[in-house]
């Protein structure tokens, strides 16, 4: 290394990047031409700190864009989406008859009222319907919020509430592991509590009757057989709000992400070509709920402004077999998989003779994304499932960033690869890893990583909250937008994730990273997946306690047998200051819906407090299993 970040930056940058970090008003300027504008913006970016408005007085619609001007060209019949649900059935979406069902729904929407600036909640699966609504909304200026359906009534009412959305899509049942929920319930026990909703819309599912609130309640197939089959598409402006997402809820309560039309459309068009270098024979799966920004950047808006076919699959991944992913890609001839480290380590952990069953040839990249995959997982991912011929794209974003901002590019440059590493900073993105008051860090250091500049997909705001806005991305460290994730950049300027900021344990005055420790625990065989956490101590400030799930084979040994190997391991990998003051077994970790270790739980159980919102926690057993192993342990 000669003269610090400079030097590798300029080394491994790409000529794009290079003309993008020059030059970012003439560089994004070219780059929104990829989209159809209705009016050409006067101005590429008026900054006014810490609020950007991109591509000024330009009009466009976000719709028309991933549909419209797609079945003017060749692209009119070709598949948009392929559709699997879980008891096996298919159905296959061209991109004409996407573009009728979202007119149609479209004026669905304008029939019950709803106006260019209002909110429509989705709380929907992955059915095609989801799809059209989101886009239909887009196409009248409806502003959609997507609310998982794994979610609770209070869970739903609250974004509902929130967002004062007028009217709600969604299905009365769920299928999920060969069983039946009804969603219908949980929505009429959450719509009491919501002042704002006037109607819901019912996709109806299996034969059951439906019970419909009189003057409320719809049915999808009902409205739709009285629809017009015609919408213009209604002209946006740039920065009009497409949608608001709320984040996932890992470290407080949930966040109201607004993203507006012309930037985030941009963002997540050029991403996806950047990322994946998508052809149009390509047939892209990513495995992400459309209840979370992946599903929104990378299952709808950015592969389908590019005119992509997409598989979106209902279920569970390992339902009924563990081999159940490997079986969709084959049989839909799958190019690319994008996917979480969580479920590559649950896959991994059923073997591997259930992925050499299938003939996955057709795939030619793979992704991940949601938290840092550790090397043993990379590994596995890379070579029984790529068989060693698939880059990994380790793609690191946020619900904020509204698009890849860390990540290799494939599309556009090769670079190799480091398994961990989710490479680097991504086109136009400047990125670094400063100290606490801005001030870059040396290489192999730990800082927190931050972007110098607004980018497209930069978020608008938070719904309704310019304080918390200003409070959560600008004022931790000053003039920059802070990710509030740690990372390092190693020699050769590649960056590593190395978990949230607030996960830095200071034991007996050594800084000791919950995700460093993690990372050690989960390079162990015995280990599927750990969560670390910090306890307050009188003697050393604060000590780490781990909590780790097992592999299968390793199940049934004594636990004390165990602990004292893992012990060993810590010592011998980290130093013994880093040794877990206690090891906890078991089956699950508590984790948001979207598959991360919510922490902030394990903390605040092993400190005695109100575990707080758990709104967005997946299964809440989990949490009675630590409690007991709690009590036994005092
Ligand atoms: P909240 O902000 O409410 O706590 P959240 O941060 O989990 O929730 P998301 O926006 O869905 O909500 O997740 C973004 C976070 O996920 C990132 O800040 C980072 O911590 C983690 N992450 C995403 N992709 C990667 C990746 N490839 N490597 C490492 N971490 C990642
Ligand atoms: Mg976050």
């Amino acid at each position: 290394m000669k003269t610090g970040d400079k030097y590798i930056l300029l080394e491994k940058m790409s000529p794009l990047q290079k003309e993008a970090l020059e030059d970012p008003e003439k560089f994004w300027g070219e780059q929104a031409k990829c989209l159809d504008w209705e009016k050409t913006w006067s101005k590429v970016l008026d900054w006014d700190y810490p609020n950007a408005e991109w591509f000024v007085g330009g009009k466009l619609n976000a719709c028309y864009n991933c549909v419209d001007r797609h079945i003017k060209g060749n692209r009119r019949n070709k598949a948009a989406i392929i559709w699997e649900g879980e008891d096996g059935s298919c159905e296959v979406l061209t991109y004409y008859e996407l573009y009728r069902q979202v007119n149609m729904f479209a004026n669905v929407l304008q029939n019950l009222g709803v106006e260019k600036g209002d909110v429509v909640a989705i709380y929907m699966p992955m059915m095609t319907e989801a799809v059209v609504a989101m886009l239909a909304c887009a196409r009248i200026g409806a502003i959609h919020n997507t609310v998982f359906s794994g979610f609770s009534s209070e869970a739903l009412s609250e974004r509902i509430n929130n967002s004062k959305a007028k009217v709600l899509v969604s299905t009365n049942t769920l299928y999920r592991r060969g069983k039946k929920i009804d969603l219908k319930g949980i929505v009429d026990k959450s719509a009491l509590n919501c002042n704002s909703l006037n109607n819901v819309i019912y996709v109806p599912r299996g034969d059951e009757d439906i019970k419909l609130s009189f003057g409320r309640d719809y049915l999808w197939d009902e409205l739709m057989a009285g629809a017009r089959s015609r919408v213009e598409p209604e002209i946006m402006d740039s920065n009009d709000p497409l949608f608001i997402l709320y984040t996932s809820g890992t470290t407080g309560s949930p966040k109201g992400v607004v993203h507006a039309t012309g930037g985030y459309l941009t963002y997540a068009t050029k991403t996806m070509d950047w990322t994946w270098g998508i052809e149009d024979t390509d047939v892209f799966w990513c495995t992400a709920d459309i209840g979370w920004i992946t599903g929104h950047s990378y299952v709808v808006y950015g592969p389908l402004s590019l005119g992509s076919t997409i598989v979106i699959y209902e279920g569970a991944i390992d339902y009924p077999e563990p081999d159940r992913l490997w079986k969709i890609i084959e049989k839909h001839g799958v190019t690319i998989l994008y996917t979480a480290p969580t479920a590559i380590r649950m896959l991994m952990k059923y073997g591997e003779k259930w992925v050499k069953n299938h003939d996955l040839s057709t795939l030619r990249l793979l992704g991940t994304v949601g938290e840092p995959i550790n090397p043993r997982a990379w590994k596995w991912y890379y070579s029984v499932v790529g068989d060693k011929n698939c880059p990994i794209c380790d793609c690191y974003w946020q619900t904020e960033t509204g698009g890849h901002v860390i990540y290799p590019p494939n599309g556009i440059q090769t670079v190799p690869l480091k398994p961990g590493s989710a490479s680097f900073a991504g086109v136009g993105i400047e990125a670094d890893i400063v100290d606490k008051d801005g001030k870059s860090v040396p290489p192999n250091t730990k800082g927190n990583l931050i972007i110098k500049k607004p980018w497209p997909g930069m978020l608008k705001g938070l719904w309704n909250d310019p304080e918390r806005y200003k409070a959560s991305y600008w004022n931790k460290i000053p003039g920059v937008f802070a990710t509030s994730d740690y990372a390092t950049k190693d020699d050769d300027g590649y960056i590593w994730i190395l978990g949230r900021a607030d996960e830095v344990l200071n034991v007996a005055g050594h800084r000791i990273g919950t995700a460093e420790l993690e990372h050690e625990l989960v390079s162990n065989p015995m280990v599927a997946e750990s969560a670390v956490i910090g306890k307050p101590d009188e003697v050393k400030g604060e000590v780490p306690v781990a909590f780790v799930t097992l592999n299968p084979e390793y199940v049934g040994r004594p636990k004390e047998e165990l602990k004292k190997e893992l012990i060993q391991y810590i010592r011998d990998t980290m130093g013994p200051i880093a040794i877990p003051s206690i090891i906890f077994f078991v089956s699950k970790m508590p984790k948001t819906r979207s598959g991360k270790i919510m922490r902030r739980i394990l903390k605040k159980l092993v400190v005695g407090e109100e575990i707080g919102d758990i709104s967005t926690l997946e299964d809440t057993t989990s949490v009675d299993e630590i409690k007991q192993q709690l009590k036994g342990s005092k």
